[in-house]
């Protein structure tokens, strides 16, 4: 059986996982393969290319499985460097290397690993320095003659200015030595990979992460704990508490027992599943919308952010705000909206700060949910647009989280323990919903931008595309809007 180094990055996070998808692929459970997740594929794919730009007179291998095998060959013998080099091994071991470069002087090829983030990372769920071994092991054992290895990654103190200075945008850093001190364990994982594939049959009875919080699962965390419900004690509790729970057999939080060790917002969560009645705190939350200041701005932004920066002045991934939109509710109810959607890069953000100073006054509450993303991006346009800092400093000083009500005052058992938009929305408001519109969220709504601004779409469709575009921005801030009336009738 083939293993890939994807196949292998995921052996090392879970070898269950890694079994399910090779052997029983029909019940392997990929999760919806999100944008989110294609959108760092394509990125990645984007570096590289400007990556090769340091290797010119690169020659790039494409084509089917033996193609790719068999050019490799061929340019081994007559090229200096080779983009996607492919190699396979005996064993089924099969690696494609991003650049694989001769060094006249060592007279071997040395590996470039080619990363789009800014660090190299040596965690548990991303090695960057496994990686590279899993290649080296793989392009040796194949019979090629491998010297240094180098892993390339962004630098994130770069700031475009006019055209990407490739130069200074990359960071080339040998890791040969590592590579050297890591190999005996690559070897090792490798051995226990391919030994694991070589299984017909595995437990499905649990695996690791019945006893970790269930943030840490993946998806085919059902299929090996079946028993365990969506919304279970994993949510509430965690480590040593987690553990006496399940040992006790109680997987559903209504289950949990009275007596059991727990702090007063675990034990509100468990009241919420055994009454199913919500917690409102309605004094508090009287309290805290009474210091508020009409008219009030509720305002959400979209944004888009790329590892190759696209404006003069941005850095790797930071985020450029595309649209906005702005419900203003006066205090006697008069509701108006304003929304700014960029047609294109050149500009994007001085036209939005245009609009947003066009319809927000020097007085009055400014509500988004969960404050540090807006107020993040307001300070970055503060910077790149020094003659907008002192509203924008004004607009951070006015922002009010609603989101912080659903953490302190309103609990309801449909939400599960979130406090997220997307969560409180179809409990308080099931009439106000994104199912019905055609781009549902954030990552959607950057991902229909992108095609938008990259050319190749109709007039028609860019204007199908707008549309949903402000359909979404418009309800994210009607919805909170809504949110602060149920609130307010309280
Ligand atoms: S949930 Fe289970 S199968 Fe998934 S990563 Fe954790 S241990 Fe592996």
């Amino acid at each position: 059986m083939t293993l890939t180094k994807t196949d292998f990055k995921e052996f090392l996070l879970c070898d269950k996982c890694l079994w399910l998808k090779k052997k029983r692929p029909e019940e392997y459970t990929p999760g919806e393969f999100s944008l989110f997740l294609q959108k760092l594929i394509k990125d990645g794919y984007e570096v590289e290319e400007y990556v090769q730009k340091l290797f010119p007179g690169g020659v790039f291998v494409s084509g089917n499985k033996e193609t790719l095998l068999a050019r490799t060959q061929e340019l081994l013998h007559g090229s200096e460097t080779i983009f996607q080099a492919t190699f396979e091994t005996n064993e089924g071991l099969f690696a494609k290397i991003d650049i694989l470069n001769f060094n006249t002087e060592t007279r071997k090829w040395d590996i470039y690993e080619v990363k789009a983030s800014s660090e190299i990372k040596t965690d548990l769920k991303h090695n960057h320095i496994k990686d590279v071994g899993f290649q080296t092991i793989v392009a040796e054992d194949a019979g090629t003659n491998i010297g240094d290895s180098y892993i390339i990654y962004i630098n994130k103190e770069y700031r475009r200015a006019g055209e990407v200075d490739i130069n200074q945008l990359f960071i080339i850093e040998n890791v040969t030595e590592q590579i050297k001190e890591e190999k005996a364990v690559v070897c090792a994982e490798i051995e226990r990979a391919l030994a694991m594939l070589a299984k017909d049959d595995i437990s499905r009875n649990g695996c690791d992460c019945l006893y970790k919080s269930h943030g840490q699962r993946c998806d085919c965390f059902h299929k090996f704990n079946p028993q365990v419900p969506e919304y279970s004690v994993h949510h509430i509790v965690q480590g040593n508490k987690l553990r006496q729970l399940l040992d006790m057999g109680v997987l559903e939080i209504s289950d949990i027992p009275e007596d059991f060790d727990l702090t007063d917002i675990q034990r509100d969560k468990v009241t919420l599943q055994k009454t199913g009645r919500p917690i409102v705190n309605d004094e508090a939350i009287t309290e805290t919308l009474g210091q508020l200041t009409f008219p009030l701005y509720f305002l959400d932004y979209e944004t888009y952010g790329t590892p190759i920066p696209l404006l003069d002045g941005y850095k790797t991934n930071q985020q450029i705000v595309f649209q906005v939109s702005v419900h203003k509710l006066d205090a006697d109810g008069t509701l108006e909206h304003f929304e700014y959607l960029a047609d294109g890069l050149p500009g994007a953000t001085s036209g939005l700060l245009e609009a947003l100073r066009g319809c927000m006054g020097p007085v009055g509450s400014v509500i988004v949910w969960y404050e540090p993303f807006e107020k993040a991006r307001n300070l970055e346009l503060a910077e790149l647009h020094p003659e907008h800092r002192d509203f924008l400093e004004d607009i951070n000083n006015r922002v009010f989280d609603l989101m912080k009500v659903f953490k302190e005052d309103y609990q309801h058992p449909d939400f599960q323990g979130s406090a997220s938009i997307k969560k409180v929305l179809p409990v308080l408001l099931p009439e106000l919903s994104y199912k019905t519109l055609d781009i549902q969220n954030g990552t959607m709504a950057l991902s229909e931008w992108e095609k938008m601004i990259k050319g190749g779409m109709s007039d028609d469709d860019i204007e199908k595309t707008k549309a949903n575009l402000l359909k979404y921005c418009a309800l994210d801030t009607m919805a909170m809007v809504e949110i602060f009336e149920v609130l307010r009738r309280k």
